[in-house]
Order: structure tokens, then C-alpha cells, then sequence
């Protein structure tokens, strides 16, 4: 690979961090480092620091990769050569599974997923450090409470707990020197008023995990899952990309029968009513500028994007004007409770108008409301403060990829870019662990096939 093109080289939207650090950064391997999530970022994190000798365990709730399994054949929005690092490739070299043929093509997510992360995982370097189907539940600091006023020169010196529900294991607890948080936007998605959880949403989801896995879905439903929608009674709750692409597909699969009912409640934000703020929710979602002009764009964006662009914005008119009896859409404030009902239905009561509810019984509830991604799993870390690097006020807690975006709107990074800025944090964060702001695994360590 050129050096002018090299991974690190082209992110050009981070900066040397901003974040004072009053303690020590600098670890020696082999301490340990709990990586939490096995996305992109967790891997790439994992990866670079097991080349530096570090023990690694990385924790993934679900399976490496999620998010971009679930996004499947749609398109990256970048080249291999910008998404996969010199590090990562020169690890699949090693290892004889690399099979990346063009650097300048621009894979899906499945391939990206196919062909770089899950071979990337499956590394002798990776392979037995990866734990998936367990989620980090509960972050705390070894021998303090939250409450505990202690300058961070000494916290630096304590270690962290993890809690960890593990699907094969049950729960767990793991102790490590450093936390590199790689969570992503995954988060509760909490369905009252304002984002909050309704009353009884977290317990029923905890009480009978199996019968809430059957009756609640969150996300964009998977092709079984809309299946088993046939006649029932299902509620749809949110007003973004993945709400607007479940009720399409519902109706596509289920339209037509007299016994399958949708109820798509839109969450209300203040001053403006939710029907009003979806086109522009799905901008945002497809990751163009909050003011791009469907009618007349007077930013240049790709052809696929327009394409995908109009197809939904088609559908969401044919939705809003279509005439079905079957599919009712609702703007709500949020649900105020949900509860399981003896017939074995569930009864919701959502909040219509700011002092009003009112009831619906339903089978199945479709929960796309945006998450919030909380720093520290309900843990008794209070981080207060963050750099766009990663850097937190928490000594050895650093927050990686693309949960550092919603921490900071503002810095947020084009969809093309976040896996590479998320290299960058993670060089930045291995540096200042290592001792050495020169560090820079990804100028030293290259593939020799390019
Ligand atoms: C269509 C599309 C195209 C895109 N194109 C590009 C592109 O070209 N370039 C680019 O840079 N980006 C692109 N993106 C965005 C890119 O996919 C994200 O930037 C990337 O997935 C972020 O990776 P991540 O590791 O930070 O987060 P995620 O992929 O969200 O990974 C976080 C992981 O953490 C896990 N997790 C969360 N909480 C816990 C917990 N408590 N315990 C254990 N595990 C947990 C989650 O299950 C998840 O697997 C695109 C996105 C879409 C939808």
C-alpha cells in the first residue's frame, strides 16, 4: 500500500488530545485490557493490542461484527484500502487467509464482515481472547464507589470489575488494568416519553428472555421474524430508517390479510410532530447533511445512495397516503407501561396527548426507538468528561470508535470515515498505554502482498 493512502494517514479529524491526564497513562503489557464490543473498532482495538503484548479479552453481546451482519449486502461507503488496516491485512497474511483481491473496490458490509473481520478474529493472535453472547453489564472500580472523591492519580493505580452475562457461562465477573470501551451506539432503547424506559419494559424483557426474544424484536426485523408476524396483532415503535424499513416489509408480507394488524407509533419530539422529522431522520440515518434538499439536491451524492434515497421516500408516501385498514399510524409521546396480559397478549398504554393514554392490547412489539448508549453499564463510574480521541477523565477507560460519534455530534465523522477514525483513537489510546507518542503499529507492521 502507498504510504500517502495508508489507514492512518487519511483520517485527518482527530487531534492530538485535548483531555489533561493527571495520571499515569503508560501500562507495560502484559496487563490486561478489557475490549467491550466486537464490532469494527473492538477487533481492530483487540488486534493492536495483542501485537503490543497485552492480555486481551474482547466481550461482544451478540457476535463479532453485529451491526454489520444485520446491515448484510449494503454498501460500505469506502474502499477496502480505507477500511482495512496495514495491521489487519498483514495479520491475515500471516495467517494465509487473505483474500482481498482490489484495495480500490468498495465492499458490502457482509463482505467487509466476510473477508476482513471475521478472519481478522479468527487469528491465533484473536481467536481464544474473544468472548461472544456476553454482554458487559456492570462496570465499577476495585475497592470505591461512585461517590468516592479520589484524585485520579490514585484511581489510576486501582483495577476494574466486569460483570459479564454470558450466554454459555452465566454471569461472571473479570478483573483488568485498562477498559477500551468499543460499544458502538448499541444502548437501551427505551420506549416512554423522552427515550426513557416504560413501566414494566425492563422487567418483562428480563423476567422471560425466551418469550421476550419470540414476542419483542428490536432493530430491522429479520426475514423469520416478520414471517411470524402473520395474524397478529403487532406494534411498531419508532420513526427512523429501520421503523420506516419494518413497516414497508410488513406491509409487503402482510398487507393483504384481514387478520394481521400493524400499529406504527411515532415518538413526538417538542415543536415539531414526529411524521414531520422522518424524511429527515432518514437523511441523517443514510448519513447525509441534516439540510440536504431531497427535492433539489444541491450536494452531488452517489448514484446508489440517491436511488436508495427515492425508493424510500416513495414507500413513506404510499405509507402515510395508503388507505390500509391493517396498518394505523399513530404519533404518540412515548408508551407509559406495558404488562402481560393471562390470554398471553401484552396490554401497552401509550401516551397520546401530553396528559392522555390510552390501551392496545398486542402480540408482538417492534422496538426501533433510538438508543442511548450510557457510558458505563449502569455501573458506579461517573465519567464526566471526554476527549473526540477517546481520552476519558476516568484514568484507562477510553472510549473507541463509533460511540465517541454520539458523544460528539458535532465531531462526528462522515459514515465513510468512522472506521478509520476509530484507527486513529486507537493508535492515539495504544500510544499513550505504551509509553510512546511515536508509536504507530500501523506504519511499522504492512501486508507484503501490496
Ligand atoms: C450502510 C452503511 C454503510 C457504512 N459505511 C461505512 C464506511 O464506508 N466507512 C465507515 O467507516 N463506516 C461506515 N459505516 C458505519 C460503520 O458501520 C460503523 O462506523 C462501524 O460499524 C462502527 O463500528 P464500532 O465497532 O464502533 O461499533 P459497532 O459496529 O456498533 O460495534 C459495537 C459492538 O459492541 C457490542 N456491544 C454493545 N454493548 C455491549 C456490551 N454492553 N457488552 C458487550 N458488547 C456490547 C455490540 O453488540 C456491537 O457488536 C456504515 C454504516 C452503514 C449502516
Amino acid at each position: 500500500m502507498p504510504p500517502s493512502e495508508s489507514a492512518h494517514e487519511s483520517s485527518n479529524s482527530l487531534h492530538q488530545t485535548s483531555l489533561p491526564c493527571d495520571w499515569e497513562t503508560e501500562v507495560d503489557p502484559p496487563a490486561g485490557i478489557a475490549v467491550i464490543g466486537g464490532g469494527a473498532t473492538g477487533i481492530e482495538a483487540a488486534l493492536y493490542a495483542r501485537f503490543l503484548g497485552y492480555e486481551v479479552s474482547v466481550f461482544e453481546r451478540f457476535r463479532v461484527g453485529n451491526s454489520l451482519q444485520r446491515w448484510g449486502d449494503l454498501p460500505l461507503h469506502a474502499t477496502w484500502r480505507q477500511l482495512a488496516s496495514t495491521l489487519g491485512l498483514a495479520a491475515l497474511e500471516a495467517q494465509g487467509t487473505l483474500t482481498i483481491t482490489d484495495l480500490d473496490q468498495v465492499p458490502s458490509c457482509a463482505e467487509f464482515l466476510e473477508q476482513y473481520l471475521l478472519p481478522v478474529a479468527k487469528t491465533d493472535l484473536l481467536y481464544h481472547n474473544i468472548h461472544i453472547q456476553s454482554e458487559v453489564q456492570s462496570l465499577s472500580r476495585l475497592g470505591l464507589f461512585a461517590d468516592a472523591s479520589v484524585p485520579a492519580a490514585d484511581k489510576a493505580e486501582l483495577e476494574f470489575r466486569l460483570l459479564i452475562q454470558s450466554k454459555q457461562r452465566g454471569p461472571y465477573s473479570q478483573i483488568v488494568d485498562l477498559v477500551l470501551d468499543c460499544s458502538g451506539l448499541a444502548g437501551r432503547r427505551g420506549m416512554a416519553p423522552g427515550g426513557g424506559h416504560a413501566a414494566g419494559e425492563m422487567q418483562m424483557l428480563q423476567r422471560d428472555p425466551q418469550e421476550a426474544e419470540r414476542r419483542w424484536s428490536s432493530g430491522k426485523l429479520k426475514s423469520k421474524e416478520l414471517n411470524a408476524l402473520g395474524g397478529q396483532h403487532a406494534v411498531l415503535y419508532g420513526s427512523g430508517l429501520e421503523a420506516c424499513q419494518n413497516a414497508w416489509n410488513w406491509r409487503q408480507a402482510h398487507g393483504n390479510s384481514a387478520d394481521s394488524k400493524l400499529t406504527w407509533l411515532f415518538p413526538r419530539r417538542r415543536g415539531i410532530p414526529a411524521a414531520q422529522k422522518l424524511p429527515w431522520q432518514l437523511l441523517r440515518e443514510l448519513g447525509l447533511p441534516a439540510d440536504f434538499d431531497l427535492e433539489a439536491p444541491s450536494t452531488p451524492i452517489s448514484d446508489s445512495l440517491a436511488q436508495q434515497l427515492g425508493t424510500w421516500d416513495s414507500q413513506l408516501r404510499q405509507l402515510r397516503e395508503g388507505q390500509d385498514r391493517s396498518l394505523v399510524m399513530m404519533e404518540v409521546w412515548g408508551l407509559e407501561s406495558i404488562r402481560s396480559l393471562e390470554t398471553g397478549s401484552w396490554q401497552i398504554e401509550v401516551q397520546s396527548q401530553l396528559a392522555e393514554t390510552l390501551a392496545l392490547e398486542c402480540d408482538h412489539i417492534i422496538n426501533t426507538a433510538p438508543r442511548c448508549s450510557d457510558w458505563s453499564f449502569a455501573s458506579p463510574i461517573a465519567v464526566n468528561a471526554a476527549s473526540v480521541e477517546g481520552f476519558t477523565s476516568e484514568p484507562h477507560y477510553y472510549v473507541l470508535g463509533s460511540k465517541t460519534q454520539s458523544l460528539f455530534p458535532s465531531a462526528a465523522a462522515s459514515m465513510g470515515e468512522q472506521i478509520q477514525n476509530g484507527r486513529e483513537q486507537i493508535r492515539l489510546a495504544l500510544a499513550a498505554i505504551g509509553g510512546r507518542s511515536e508509536l504507530n503499529l500501523y506504519d511499522t507492521v504492512r501486508p507484503q502482498s501490496y
